[in-house]
């Protein structure tokens, strides 16, 4: 079966920076399912995995517009220490995950004072162009349930 709206796909990446360097694989945690055509991963990558099928191995680079977007300035923002489980414990660079009314959201740690703390809340990737080496695992048909939930079940999907 070939990759098309509603194909549930699990695949295996590595995704390299823009100098080669890995920044993250499915090597440690397993591969990875997502529900195709319903927005669920950068638009590039799901523009590169149209049409592929189970067994495609190939490499793709996404530009910044079509993956975590460009960098936003103003978006620093100093947050009461006091929302962070253990502020004590966070180090400049680090990703943090916060909770907003919008819903998760990553964010990089700037600077950690007595009382508060910097975060930059661009996405740590975003700005930056991304290679990802690709391997297609699986392609299925999605159930009635996945398409309408919008994501995919089972290992590598949504666990509920
Ligand atoms: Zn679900």
């Amino acid at each position: 079966m070939k990759i098309a709206q509603n194909a549930v796909v699990t695949f295996d990446y590595t995704l390299k920076g823009e100098d080669g360097e890995p920044l993250e694989s499915t090597r440690e945690r397993g591969p990875m399912s997502y529900l195709h055509g319903a927005g669920n991963i950068i638009p590039g990558l799901e523009k590169a995995m149209d049409g592929r099928q189970s067994g495609d191995a190939f490499s793709v680079t996404i530009a910044p517009e079509e993956a975590y977007g460009p960098r936003a300035e103003g978006r620093v923002q100093r947050v009461p220490a006091k929302h962070f489980p253990q502020p004590r414990k966070l180090k400049p660079g680090q990703v943090v995950q916060l909770r907003t009314r919008r819903g998760p959201m990553q964010a990089v740690v700037l600077k950690v004072g007595r009382f508060n703390v910097d975060i930059d809340t661009n996405h740590p990737l975003a700005g930056r162009t991304l290679t990802f080496d690709v391997e297609i695992v699986d392609v299925r048909a999605a159930t009635p349930e996945e398409i309408a939930h919008r994501h995919a079940h089972g290992p590598g999907g949504a666990q509920h």
